[in-house]
């Protein structure tokens, strides 16, 4: 990608902190960043948004196989409780349509 000189320059400032000169260029990234943004992992340094997205990733791909922290979990259980309502609504529906007089439905009442 070929930017202009000054805004590489200018690129050697932390990215979340416009004030400081980095300290460090992120490898994942390729974004400047601060000695307090960036942090050693695994040996290699890593800036804070890609630890956060590779932490992600990693809970992502081993919530099944580890049981994770399970994340999931809260989804699930509204997704249960919004089909449980749902079955609700319409259990409820039948059984009020169920007490309608079997005449109403007979459709003259229309034609
Ligand atoms: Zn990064
Ligand atoms: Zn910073």
């Amino acid at each position: 990608m070929a930017e202009p000189l000054s805004t590489t320059i200018d690129k050697t400032i932390c990215l979340v902190h416009p004030h400081r000169a980095a300290a460090a260029r992120c490898p994942q990234c390729r974004r400047f960043f601060c000695g307090e943004c960036i942090t050693e992992h695994d040996g290699r340094l890593t800036c804070a948004q890609c630890l956060r997205s590779e932490a992600e990733d990693a809970e992502g791909l081993g919530a099944k196989s580890r049981g994770g922290r399970l994340t999931w979990l809260p989804a699930l259980l509204q997704l249960v409780a919004a089909i449980v309502v749902l079955w609700l609504v319409y259990y409820l529906l039948a059984r009020f349509l169920m007490l309608i007089p079997a005449s109403f439905h007979d459709g003259t009442v229309w034609e």
